[in-house]
């Protein structure tokens, strides 16, 4: 028996408890009450499927990759070397060595910043963001315009948290060398129109890195029907573990580009004198690599695959729908991000209480909310705050999480409204 053979329980229909029986730690009782687990923004929750491949991985197939030749390494490589197909399929990649393993989102972007930018940027050229990026779509750019002298161009928001489409086009300019976007914003659930961005920026001959971190959850991604050049996410937010992750690029890029990491596994050869490196993805893939997180992420992303996606987006669109209606019943609640096209995340504040304090409440009803800036501050800047509530879904939420949720708020008007 391999970890994912339970995996066919969930295909063609959508069952949110049959989904949730999948989550061991979704049964755990915390504080004494029902968990009601509304921090997938975050970090998603693990399905068994993912826990017990690395179980699987340690406990009967775990070697170094590649290069051995006795059966464990073997075995562990044809697991490994497995997970790139499964990326390409989810994202719809043309070839499979466009597919990079990296630790996170975070690591991606500064692949891409240190690779890409330092050598394909030049001082004076333009990297274009937007006001709801995540810091770690931010802090690489900052660090790459006080080294290369490029310049940092940031898109405003509306005050719902849409993207200001017009100021947008305006800062496009044949100056614009780069633009770096994200799929969704994790502070507010935007879903920014990335279609349209990479159309714009390819017209003035820009390339779009897209931080898929929150997106890839929540919205069926097709690269290359997107348009984009190069494309990031985390695997811990897509149920699979933490210290895993993917760069997608175009291979022509990829190919231009010098590794940015030196070490084992991206060489061809190597003298003292010179160093040949290796071919796509390995000439990105210095060292030792996650192993056993790879393949659990591989599991990850055949348990999320197996679900059914209309029904997926119809639950996660409802659940949204429902909570968003919910917590605008809640007095004195402000929604923070209330974009016509969002998903997955609820940001507010209540006119009575602390970020924090609310959470701490919440926390004592068995609700889990993430509080504070959210990695995202430019965006609390916007909104001249320092921090919001935010509960956010992922496949396993239900509407009882949301009653719950709604139920602690009331805990919290008792005690300070
Ligand atoms: N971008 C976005 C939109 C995110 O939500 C996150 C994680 N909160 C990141 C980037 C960074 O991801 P990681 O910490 O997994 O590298």
């Amino acid at each position: 028996m391999t970890a994912t053979d339970s995996l066919p329980r969930t295909a063609g229909v959508y069952d949110v408890e049959r989904v949730r029986a999948d989550f061991p730690i979704l049964a755990e009782k915390v504080r004494g009450k029902r968990l009601a687990f509304l921090d997938s923004a975050a970090s998603a929750q693990k399905p068994r499927a993912v826990i017990e491949s690395i179980a699987h991985t340690y406990t009967r197939e775990y070697a170094n990759v590649h290069r051995g030749v006795h059966y464990l390494s073997e075995r562990a490589t044809v697991a490994y070397v497995a997970v790139r197909g499964k990326v390409q399929r989810l994202i719809n990649a043309a070839r499979e060595d466009e597919i990079i393993f990296t630790g996170g989102t975070t690591d991606g972007i500064n692949l891409v910043a240190q690779a890409y930018g330092r050598t394909a940027l030049k001082s004076g050229d333009e990297v274009l963001i937007t006001e709801m990026e995540h810091h770690s779509n931010i802090v690489p750019w900052q660090m790459l315009r006080d080294e290369k002298g490029i310049v940092l161009r940031v898109a405003p928001i509306h005050d719902d948290g849409s993207l200001d489409m017009d100021a947008f086009q305006a800062l496009l300019t044949e100056k614009t060398r780069l633009v770096a976007v994200t799929q969704v914003s994790n502070a507010l659930g935007t879903v920014t129109p990335i279609r349209d961005i990479c159309r714009l920026a390819h017209a003035v001959g820009a390339k779009v890195l897209v931080d898929g971190a929150q997106g890839i959850p929540h919205i069926a991604t097709d690269v290359q029907d997107m348009g984009a050049d190069f494309y990031v996410f985390s695997g811990h937010k897509l149920y699979g573990p933490t210290g895993t992750g993917v760069l997608y690029g175009r291979a022509e890029l990829l190919d231009a580009m010098p590794p940015w990491r030196g070490g084992g596994d991206m060489i061809r050869s190597v003298t003292f004198e010179h160093t040949e490196y290796a071919p796509l993805p390995h000439k990105f893939e210095a060292g030792t690599p996650n192993i056993a997180g790879v393949i659990g992420m591989g599991a990850g992303i055949d348990w999320f695959t197996a679900l059914d996606r209309d029904g997926l987006d119809a639950h996660e669109a409802d659940i949204l729908a429902y909570g968003t209606a919910r917590l605008a019943e809640v007095p004195g609640l402000r929604l923070v991000g209330t974009a016509p096209e969002k998903v997955a995340v609820m940001s507010f504040v209540l006119d009575y209480a602390h970020p924090h304090d609310i959470g701490t409440i919440l926390d004592q009803e068995g609700v889990a909310v993430r509080t504070g800036h959210h990695c995202a501050q430019p965006v609390m800047q916007h909104y001249d705050i320092a921090a919001t509530v935010r509960p956010s879904i992922g496949a396993y939420s239900t509407r009882e999480d949301i009653e719950q949720l709604v139920a602690g708020l009331g805990k919290v008007r008792e005690m300070f409204g």
